[in-house]
């Protein structure tokens, strides 16, 4: 059989890692984005944003003529067999998904599929909340090409789970494949492409549309409670002498039933699927007659977090108008420059409505901090430049390269040696032993 031709509509994350994942295994992939500077930079082999591993994969897409990028949806629906659809569905002020760009997105497509003859095969890739694809995207996609689906074009919902930071490795090898399938043959095929993709040992969950919606909710909503219970054993760990949440963490983690992943206390979980994805959850729930408590308070434990570090720097240094606070660190997670939903931007806002000044530094993520802050804060090029004076500073984002700084740097920088780890990435046998030290989740010394 031969590969499938595919089309991408949304050209962020997703859609690009989608993109590039499939050309590098041979498939021949257009994408599509209705922001002409993201396809002018995406037809020059440049991402519009940093992922390890994307520049390298997305040249070598264009250079082999594998990959190209276009304004034009009906040109890219005419010239392929499958259209993923990978736009955003960002959070609307309630909580709830906001469906614009799905909306828009399933009405061009349809009305390119009013000019196809060949069957084809539409997958939503986007998140979006269980009922969407059946209810919305289908509606609207029989509407203008006047096909049904099942007969006259496929239809499939396939969540994706990519971590920012690492979503080139997670496209390239999944831990399973989800297909939720309008009808047999839709899903038949997408399960044959993935095959390919992937080889023969990648699980796969076939289901239908709205269980597939609701296994991605599930499975952010888990991680998401994993982080604000650990979060909350290390809030008491604060209150109890000699106690350490790290210690804890791997106590619970080798137990096979809990597992060590995402229970790494810290100042809470930020980015552009955790904090929506929980609300989403929760506002679904609430509409269809049912209060998810337990996800309520995973995300209160995670807002007060951003406030309690706000509070380990006052209890520390007493009135803040004037202190100067460094900051390592402004990215949601390291090795990438997202800063949607950073727990930098609480932390930061409430420093600076306290009087703070803050100086900043992450390694690749000003220009996109700089929309969010402007000039309300500074920029400083290195870690060093960013400690030099400061009376406090707050490690944010655990970048390697704050993992080599030593509590001399912080002793020879700063004007007091004051640390406040964020992340748990220092040692606080070693650091206490220098600086005044302080981290989420250690308990105070006897
Ligand atoms: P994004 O906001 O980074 O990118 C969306 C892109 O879609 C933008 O480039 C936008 O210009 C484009 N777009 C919007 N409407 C369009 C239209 N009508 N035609 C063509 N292009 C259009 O989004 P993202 O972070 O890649 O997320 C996409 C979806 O995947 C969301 O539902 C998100 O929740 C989900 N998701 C994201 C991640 C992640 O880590 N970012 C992981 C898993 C799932």
């Amino acid at each position: 059989m031969e590969s499938q031709t595919i089309s991408i509509v949304g050209l962020g994350y997703v859609g690009l890692c989608t993109g590039v994942g499939f050309a590098s295994k041979g498939f021949s992939v257009i994408m599509v984005d209705n922001d002409p500077k993201k396809v002018t930079a995406v037809t020059k082999g440049i991402p519009p944003f940093h992922e390890p591993d994307l520049e390298k994969l997305l040249q070598e897409g264009i250079k082999s003529g594998l990959l190209k990028a276009t304004l034009d949806i009906e040109q890219a629906i005419k010239n392929t067999d499958v259209t993923f659809i990978t736009v955003g569905t960002p959070s609307n002020p309630d909580g709830s998904i906001d469906l614009k760009q799905i909306k828009s997105c399933a009405t061009e497509i349809s009305k390119a599929l009013a000019k196809k003859d060949k069957y084809h095969l539409i997958i939503v890739k986007s998140t979006v909340v269980p009922g969407t694809t059946e209810n919305i995207v289908k509606p609207l996609l029989e509407k203008y090409s006047n096909k049904k689906a099942g007969s006259g074009f496929g239809l499939c919902m396939n969540p994706e789970f990519l971590r920012e930071g690492s979503a080139i490795f997670d496209t390239l090898h999944p831990d399973r494949i989800v297909i939720g399938e309008n009808d047999k043959e839709s899903g038949n095929l997408l399960h044959a492409m993935y095959q390919e993709l992937y080889g023969k040992t990648t699980p796969f969950v076939r289901t239908n549309l709205p269980t597939a919606e609701l296994i991605k909710y599930a499975n952010n909503a888990f991680l998401a409670t994993k982080i604000s219970y650990i979060n909350t054993i290390a809030n008491i760990c604060e209150k109890i002498p000699s106690t350490d949440i790290t210690v804890v963490s791997q106590g619970l983690g080798f137990d096979q039933r809990i597992n060590p992943q995402f229970l790494r206390a810290g100042i809470g979980y930020g980015g552009s699927c955790f904090p929506k994805d929980v609300n989403a959850l929760i506002a679904m729930a609430d509409q269809v007659g049912y209060s998810a408590i337990l996800l309520k308070d995973v995300q209160e434990v995670n807002e007060n977090q951003a406030k309690h570090t706000v509070e380990i720097v006052q209890k520390i240094l007493g009135e803040l108008v004037g202190k100067r606070i460094a900051i390592l660190g402004l990215a949601f997670k390291p090795d990438t420059d997202d800063m949607r939903e950073a727990r930098s931007i609480p932390i930061i806002n409430e420093l600076l409505n306290k009087g703070a000044t803050i100086t900043a530094y992450d390694p690749i993520a000003h220009s996109s901090a700089f929309s969010v802050f402007g000039n309300k804060i500074n920029y400083v090029n290195s870690a060093i430049s960013c400690l030099k004076d400061a009376d406090c500073c707050i490690l944010v984002t655990e970048w390697n390269e704050f993992k080599h700084l030593k509590p001399d740097d912080f002793k020879k920088h700063m004007k007091q040696p004051i640390l406040i780890d964020g992340r748990r990435i220092y040692n606080p046998t070693e650091y206490r032993k220098k600086i005044q030290f302080e981290a989420i989740g250690l308990g105070p010394i006897p």
